[in-house]
């Protein structure tokens, strides 16, 4: 504690006398000192202590130095002045709810505090806060003791800021564009009415609860937020962020938002705040001057510009999936015969039609394009052999070739296609039009309404393809394919089944083998009739052999994912089964991975109906495809056949023999039957067998042999004697 100084009242630096009351001057020497200091605090205080009368004029008893500065008038004047009270200080609007403050306080013996306006001796306006209570003086009388300080100026500050507050409402209220801020999370924490109408939402309140995470509820594309909030820990702001949003209703619009990061004295981030506009009538605009840009209007196709930025795109896709492209110049035959002769609206009709149909043709991944006049281009993609592409072709010439009406009578129109293929014929845009088009003038002299390729082994291919495939009818027309059977043996080497594998001998191109000629039967349509052909002969021979022998032997016949799918193939099946008179047990149907990638629904239904006729369930080729794990949990299968590729080199290549080894084991906790497919050593039977592999089908126990060398193994004894292994090539050459 300081020590106190006691000054004369007349000698006090820091302020004049004070005004003695009856109270000061009854004090004691001790308290004197006290009561000085008192006198200074006060005194020098910005603002006026009082002690005043409860009457009607609040005449004050007391009334510290400031009074002076507070009101213009002396201490004095004040408390002496005759006439003078608070009450006519105060501004006469202020008076009576000042007054009704005061007196309610001092009834219920609270202290009070009253801000109001009072006029100073110069007639200035100023406000005040008066803050005081109630007390009982020396002679037991009740009056008010308190202190008033000057607050104009902060009143003044508190006006203007509120002023202010007003009109940044007003703008955030009124605002025709978005305004919000939002937790770095995604959550709201403010929104303007213009926010709300945008996004369909009745209020801001509406719009802030529904969405309570803006990057799933909000964006179309869900990783849009995500940007939002990068660019914002980047750049600390997002200048024309435009997005595609929902609104409340489920239809979307285009937005462009303008927002930055507000951050605390630290730099932390504490929220997000921007603006929103409404765009979606510009990216309207936009949208369609681009598509008049890169589009022919007539049929609303791709135009030569577009063309080359897919191609370009095409290119990209085929280098990553390594595939082939093919890029196909089509000239219309007659088209200017019947521009000529109908008429020029007629030839719009035509090249209208032709533009749906070719779209028709080709799958999504695929750009149709109109480069002017008759001349069109096909872009095609995905393919990973060119005989998939000729399929393509010639479906596109058949649809071309169907007849149009034109001012009411029909006409038939056809075209020339000429075909340049990525990577082969050219590396970009430019040369594989300029190869396509040559393709195309080869194509129109050789006759019109085919197609070429621009390198000439390709037409070979597409000839030969051509050549087989109309061979291939007629083989099947005249049953001419032959079906072999290979075993499938136990780990004791005993014949428990044969798998049936179609053969076909060309009289010209000798042995083909399978791969081949199943892929353009399933092209062509032609897989129906072979495998009726297929399953007739190999279930006839299946009864014969279980007629012999007392054990029985399953047969095992494929189904092409492609029948599989068709309609009534379970019945199919049951009826050739019926035919054969063959015990639908004996039967194992072999269906590759293709067939789950359709609609599993379908494809569960069509696999309940096979268990409901009895026959068992495999599926081929285990191994090779991405997602097989999960489909032997999905489906009701019953055998499982290990591919080739994950057989061979399984006796030296560690890494084969352990997924090898996890397939069997899962197999065998799933409670299938594990076969395995191309065994071709004695080590790989040796190691398969030991894994605990149920069956073994492989070169090592039996090449497909005829039916009648079946009938002779089964008749010594069907136990396989283990040959030293051949080397083979997946297709066994007939002898
Ligand atoms: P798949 O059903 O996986 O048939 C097994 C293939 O492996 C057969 O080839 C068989 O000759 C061959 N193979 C068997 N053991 C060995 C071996 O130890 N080493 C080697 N390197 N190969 C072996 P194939 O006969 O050429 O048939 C190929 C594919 O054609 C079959 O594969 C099957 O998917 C299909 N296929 C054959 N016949 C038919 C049929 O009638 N209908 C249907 N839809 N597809 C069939
Ligand atoms: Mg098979
Ligand atoms: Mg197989």
């Amino acid at each position: 504690m300081l020590p106190l100084r006691v000054y004369p009242s007349d000698t006090c630096p820091m302020s004049a006398p004070p005004v003695r009351t009856r109270r000061l001057s009854l004090l004691s020497t001790g308290e004197l000192d006290r009561a000085r200091v008192l006198d200074t605090l006060i005194n020098n205080l910005d603002g006026m202590a009082y002690r005043c009368l409860l009457d009607a004029n609040w005449r004050m008893i007391f009334v510290s130095q400031g009074c002076l500065a507070l009101t213009g008038y002396s201490a004095d004047e004040l408390v002496h002045g005759e006439t003078l009270g608070w009450e006519d200080i105060t501004h006469p609007l202020d008076r009576a709810r000042v007054r009704g403050q005061i007196e309610s306080a001092v009834a219920l013996g609270q202290r009070f505090a009253a801000e109001y306006r009072i006029r100073t001796e110069s007639g200035q306006i100023k406000w005040v806060i008066e803050r005081g209570i109630g007390v009982l003086d020396e002679q037991g009388e009740l009056v008010l003791e308190g202190f008033i300080e000057d607050v104009s100026s902060q009143h003044a500050l508190l006006q203007a800021r509120q002023q202010a507050e007003q009109r940044y409402r007003s703008i955030f209220e009124h605002a025709s564009e978005g305004i919000f801020q939002t937790t770095v999370e995604g959550r709201y924490l403010a929104a303007n009415p213009a926010l709300a109408r945008l996004y369909g939402y009745p209020s801001p309140e509406a719009l802030m609860c529904s969405l309570d995470d803006i990057g799933r509820q909000l964006y179309v594309k869900s990783s849009q937020r995500e940007r939002f909030r990068q660019l914002m820990e980047v750049h600390g702001e997002v200048l024309n962020f435009e997005s595609e949003v929902y609104r409340a209703d489920g239809t979307r619009l285009w937005i462009s938002e303008n927002a930055h990061v507000v951050r605390d004295a630290e730099g932390r981030a504490l929220y997000y705040e921007g603006t929103v506009q409404d765009i979606s009538e510009r990216r309207r605009y936009q949208e369609e001057l681009e598509r008049q840009a890169n589009h022919d209007m007539l049929t609303g196709l791709p135009n030569r510009i577009l063309l080359a930025d897919r191609v370009e795109q095409a290119i990209a896709r085929a280098d990553r999936l390594g595939y082939y492209l093919a890029v196909v110049f089509i000239d219309l035959d007659n088209f200017k015969f019947i521009n000529d002769s109908l008429g020029h609206g007629a030839g719009d009709e035509l090249l209208k039609a032709i533009a749906a149909r070719l779209q028709h043709c080709v799958r999504g991944t695929d750009t149709v394009a109109r480069l002017g006049g008759d001349e069109f281009v096909l872009l095609l993609s995905d393919h990973f052999r060119a005989s998939t592409v000729i399929s393509q072709l010639r479906r596109v010439l058949s649809e071309i070739g169907q007849p149009v009406m034109l001012s009411g009578r029909e006409f038939h129109v056809g075209a020339s296609l000429g075909v340049a293929m990525y990577p082969a014929d050219g590396e970009d845009s430019d040369t594989l039009l300029k190869h396509a088009d040559t393709a195309m003038y080869a194509a129109k002299n050789s006759g019109r309404n085919t197609f070429q390729f621009f390198t000439r082994e390709l037409n070979r291919v597409a000839d030969e393809r051509l050549n087989i495939e109309a061979a291939l009818r007629h083989a099947i027309e005249h049953d001419e394919l032959e079906v072999h059977y290979q075993p499938k043996a136990d780990h004791r080497r005993r014949i428990v089944g044969v798998e049936a594998l179609a053969r076909w001998i060309h009289p010209e191109y000798g042995p083909i083998s399978p791969d081949r000629f199943i892929t353009i039967a399933e092209e062509t349509g032609l897989i129906a009739p072979l495998t009726t052909a297929v399953l007739r002969r190999a279930f006839a021979a299946a009864r014969g052999w279980n007629r012999q022998s007392s054990m029985p032997l399953r047969i095992a016949v494929n189904l092409s994912a492609r029948l599989f799918l068709s309609g009534d193939i379970v019945a199919h099946v049951a009826g050739l089964l019926q035919e054969a008179q063959l015990p639908p047990a004996l039967v194992e149907i072999e269906i590759t991975e293709t067939v789950f990638m359709g609609d599993s629904d379908a494809v569960v239904g069509i696999l309940r109906d096979f268990k409901a006729l009895g026959v068992q369930l495999a599926m081929d080729d285990f191994g090779t495809g991405y997602s097989s794990l999960s489909y032997l949990r999905r489906f009701p299968l019953d055998i499982i056949k290990i591919d080739r590729s994950l057989v061979t080199g399984i006796e030296h290549e560690e890494e084969v023999a352990m997924i090898a080894r996890a397939v069997i084991s899962l197999g065998q906790s799933l409670r299938k039957t594990v076969v395995a497919e191309g065994v071709e050593n004695p080590a790989q039977f040796d190691f398969l067998r030991f894994q605990g592999c149920h069956e073994f089908q492989g070169y090592l126990l039996s090449r497909p042999v005829r039916e009648h060398e079946i009938t002779e193994l089964l008749q010594a004894g069907g136990v396989l004697a283990a040959p030293a292994a051949r080397p083979g090539s997946g297709f066994a050459p007939l002898a």
